[in-house]
């Protein structure tokens, strides 16, 4: 029986609801009436249920899909703006003595070099995405207790918020590392680090065994629960996702919403963020094995879907996609990027990408400015803006924030004010351009008058040469 609030995964996302919803969903993927309902359900912008989503993903119906990617657009719209969230990953170690059947740094891979950031170079992969305009970062190691302890994971956190260069630091450090104890999440938490991502990688039992052969990321239930013990550490930012490729999107998609439902039931807040990975050609690992593999279509509407369920949850896409793909569900609901993304140990201090040990095949291979350029071409808003973590809102302190509307008043300006530090401090001349034409026109859009204000004022101040207000 499906209890949201059990701590036991197996029970909290168990196979049997998942089946049965995959059976409901099918079974009722022609009901217009039902698919109405759950439409204008949707339309309240409370979410939806794993179930009542299930259906209209099975939906096949074109003006249904339709509503549906206008539905995802205006709630895009209604709860982020035009603001998309700026980040790049930094990989600090590819040692890894996991097994895991699709991912390059597997164990047996001998192909690769294996290499670990030590804090010298870990100052200058930050100083090299400094020097871009990154603020926020999102750290990335294979799991190997001796090479990559916690220890190394904290000093390296430590290396990243101390670097003053320039025109300032990196503000958010958020973490992609294997799971682990409730004890070091504690110290997670005590460094500061933004949000806890973990990929699922796929809610599948039997399949996650199988990919998952050897290593201490065999243990599904280890994995699964890693949230709740995030959680009970203290950290309340985290960051759910499923490798999509690996088993069949639908099964996935159940499981992650299962997975959101259970943590709001248990601690109150749901997932700050889900990211929405595709399977990548990468050495040593065949795509094609994986034969769940999902076309742009489907992908852009689990995207639809994901960001009409959950309407307060961000959403993630890498440079694993194209611009094209990046251009399509940017419209229907992702609110954070990557930009500028080297996806290997040491990767941006060399000139050229390195492509013989990167994790997987970077589709989009842009600049940072090129990507935020592109952005403001379509009328986005790239924010740089790392406010609510530092002024403590996080958990359910965001998400109360996100649900009474006030964003507006709160991320607009500092959306604003990071872009202009961006183009004073980083920018080509024609980036700069463009951004200060939006800048002047997005002002506008503030809607308390003291608010907007108190904005010009600060733009003013950047433009004299002062930063990082708070
Ligand atoms: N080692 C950590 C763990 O086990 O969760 C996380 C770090 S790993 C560098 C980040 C993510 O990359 C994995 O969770 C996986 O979903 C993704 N990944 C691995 N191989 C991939 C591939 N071939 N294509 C796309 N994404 C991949």
């Amino acid at each position: 029986m499906y209890d949201p609030k059990s701590l036991k995964a197996e029970e909290f996302i168990s196979h049997e609801e998942i089946l049965d919803t995959l059976d409901y969903a099918e079974r009722n993927k022609s009901n217009t009436e039902l698919i109405d309902q759950i439409i204008a359900k949707a339309r309240l912008a409370k979410g939806l249920t794993h179930r009542e989503a299930s259906v209209l993903l099975a939906c096949d119906i074109p003006e249904k899909i339709q509503e549906i990617y206008d539905l995802a657009e205006q709630i895009k719209k209604d709860f982020y703006g035009s603001r998309i969230v700026m980040f790049a990953p930094l990989y600090l170690s590819n040692y890894c003595v996991n097994g895991c059947t699709y991912c390059p740094y597997h164990l047996k891979n001998k192909h690769i070099a294996r290499k670990k950031l030590t804090l010298d170079e870990v100052e200058k992969e930050v100083i090299a995405l400094q020097d871009m305009g990154h603020k926020r970062l999102a750290i990335e190691a294979g799991e190997d207790p001796v090479n990559n302890p916690i220890e190394y994971i904290l000093d390296c956190i430590k290396t990243i918020y101390s670097i003053k260069h320039k025109n300032g630091a990196i503000r958010r450090v958020n973490i992609n590392i294997a799971a682990t104890t409730v004890e070091n999440y504690r110290k997670l938490k005590e460094a500061e680090i933004g949000t806890y991502i973990l990929f699922q990688e796929t809610y599948h039992k039997e399949s996650y065994e199988k990919l998952h052969p050897t290593g201490p990321k065999h243990n599904y239930a280890y994995h699964t629960e890693a949230m709740d013990r995030a959680m009970e550490g203290g950290i309340d930012d985290v960051g759910l996702g499923v490798l999509f490729g690996l088993e069949l999107y639908q099964y996935e998609f159940a499981g992650l919403l299962m997975h959101a439902e259970h943590l709001e039931a248990v601690h109150g807040v749901g997932p700050h963020t889900i990211s929405v990975p595709r399977i990548k050609r990468a050495d040593d690992i065949d795509p094609n094995a994986f034969d769940n593999g999902i076309d742009d279509e489907i992908f852009a509407k689990l995207c639809a879907l994901i960001r009409i369920s959950v309407p307060y949850t961000g959403m993630i896409v890498s440079t694993r996609e194209s611009q094209k793909v990046r251009e399509k569900v940017i419209r229907l609901g992702v609110s954070q990027i990557s930009g500028g993304s080297r996806t290997s140990v040491g990767g941006y201090q060399e000139e050229i990408r390195p492509t013989d040990t990167e994790q997987f095949d970077v589709s989009d291979q842009r600049s940072l400015d090129e990507v935020v350029h592109w952005l403001m071409d379509m009328g986005y808003i790239p924010s740089f803006c790392t406010a609510c973590y530092r002024e403590g809102r996080t958990g359910d302190r965001f998400m109360s924030l996100c649900k009474s509307g006030q964003i507006q008043n709160c991320c607009q300006p500092n959306a604003l004010m990071t872009l202009k530090e961006y183009l004073m401090d980083y920018a080509s001349e024609d980036t700069t351009k463009i951004g200060e034409a939006l800048i002047a026109a997005e002002l506008n859009h503030i809607p308390k008058e003291k608010v907007r204000l108190i904005c010009k004022d600060h733009l003013e101040k950047i433009e004299q040469g002062i930063r990082d207000f708070r």
